[in-house]
């Protein structure tokens, strides 16, 4: 999806740096705003979202373990989340639905996916064709019905829809009953008076109205319109595998009066899933779970402090302990490091456990003195030493020592920056403001 691609280029260039600063975040922001608006997010809805990440990103909250970098990633994180609306959880029970919407939105598609959706959870389905309009309809529903195990029902010619649903309540037993309805070129009085003809039979428990994500923004107007005249239960917003807008339906739809229930990711019937709007925006950033994600960062930087490390001089040992601080969150390490969690750069992190237990044996072999200062490893007899009391080549020694230096030369960067870094924390906790900050 282009909406995540261009999210995560702005994410990373904030995550790319060592530290972060206000004008980062100004320059986030307003990377996030070109990104929103293009993806059809309306313009009124990023302003706030960008008030309220610069708000809680610069000001509000103390940052406790989490570093300013983690902390805003976060909080980009959950404003997208709250931009994109509440999750669903649909009902598992028996019941009726009515899908409505316009011509083409997917309708009769996202019925057989509603069908196949309870079907996989052990309920039995009834599909209805109730698209009097068009008899390709009924078809197309009767095609899905079979491919879904789902019964079927219609009256062929039969050209009042409320018949067709009444008759197919009479006989339906299944748990699920979906009907599909007419759908319009646009919203009309006309439409409205077949939708409640047809609810009038029928006391839907659920109605759901389909709009495609191509649509944009628009999505929340029509959600509005139908909310008002048959009072919706959810939209259902399909083809979002397909639409550079989708962030604009979603967020507009989240804004409206309705909610969105489903969306659907393509043309099969199993392309179909409940809508969850963290899973959503996880998906969007390239991280599956971010909340667990946050959740173990936290953890780890507390048990290793990582803050204290950093104020010390880098050591050998010091190195060691960072090294298994970010090693310990395994595959997400790399993640880890991305977010700028840790100050280990991403290629360390990723080497093997083999190589890690290697520069454990370096390390035991080592005495206090050098593994205090690494400057007295220069020496090439020191580095034979190390070899042969760890089982290791001399090379394993070098390669070692040249990681460390590299990691030296990082923290001393960032010692540089310690006053500034100083300055940040206390801004963080809203002891001093930011200049050219609203
Ligand atoms: P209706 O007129 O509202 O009943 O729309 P249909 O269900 O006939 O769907 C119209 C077209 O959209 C069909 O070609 C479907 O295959 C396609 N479609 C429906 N949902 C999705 C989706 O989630 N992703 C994609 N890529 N195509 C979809
Ligand atoms: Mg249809």
């Amino acid at each position: 999806m282009d909406l995540g691609k261009k999210l995560r280029e702005a994410l990373a260039k904030l995550t790319g740096k060592p530290y972060v600063d206000a004008d980062d975040v100004k320059a986030l922001v307003k990377d996030l705003q070109r990104v929103l608006i293009s993806n059809d997010v309306n313009v009124k809805l990023v302003l706030s979202l960008s008030k309220k990440i610069e708000e809680r990103a610069l000001k509000s909250e103390k940052m406790e373990s989490l570093t300013l970098k983690e902390h805003v990633t976060k909080v980009v994180y959950e404003e997208l989340v709250s931009l994109m609306g509440q999750s669903y959880t649909p009902r598992l029970d028996k019941h009726k639905i009515l899908v409505c919407g316009l011509y083409g939105s997917g309708k009769t598609t996202t019925c057989g996916k509603i069908a196949h959706f309870y079907k996989t959870r052990g309920l039995s389905v009834a599909l209805v064709a109730a698209d009097t309009d068009r008899p390709a309809a009924q078809e197309q529903l009767e095609q899905l019905a079979k491919q879904v195990g789902a019964a079927f029902y219609t009256i062929k010619g039969e050209k009042d829809p409320s018949k067709i649903v009444a008759a197919a309540l009479r006989k339906a037993k299944e748990d699920v009953v979906i009907v599909d309805s007419a759908g319009r070129n646009a919203f009309d009085g006309y439409l409205v008076e077949e939708l409640r003809g047809i609810a009038d039979v029928m006391k839907p428990d659920e109605r759901y109205l389909v709009v495609s994500a191509d649509i944009g923004q628009i999505a929340g107007k029509q959600a509005s319109e139908f909310d008002s005249a048959v009072k919706l239960s959810g939209v259902i917003v399909t083809k979002m595998d397909g639409s550079g807008k989708g962030g604009g339906a979603l967020s507009s739809v989240a804004a409206s009066d309705a909610r969105i229930a489903f969306i659907g990711v393509g043309e099969k019937t199993a392309d179909f899933e409940p809508y969850d709007s963290e899973k959503f925006v996880g998906r969007l950033l390239g991280v599956p779970d971010i909340g667990a994600l946050m959740e173990r960062i936290k953890q780890v930087s507390e048990e290793t402090d990582l803050k204290k490390l950093e104020s010390e001089e880098l050591t050998i040992e010091s190195f060691y302990e960072q090294l298994k601080a970010a090693k310990k969150l395994g595959p997400l390490g790399n993640v880890f490091s991305m977010l700028g969690a840790s100050d280990i750069p991403k290629e360390m992190v990723q080497q093997s456990e083999e190589k890690i237990k290697r520069f454990e044996s370096m390390i035991n072999s080592m005495t206090k003195e050098e593994k205090k200062d690494a400057g007295l490893l220069r020496d090439g007899s020191r580095i034979a030493r190390i070899a042969r009391g760890s089982g290791t080549s001399e090379k394993d020694v070098r390669d070692f020592l040249s990681q460390f230096d590299k990691m030296d030369k990082m923290m001393n960067m960032f010692k540089k920056n310690r006053g500034f870094r100083k300055k940040m924390e206390k801004m963080m906790q809203g002891k001093q403001g930011f200049p050219g900050m609203k």
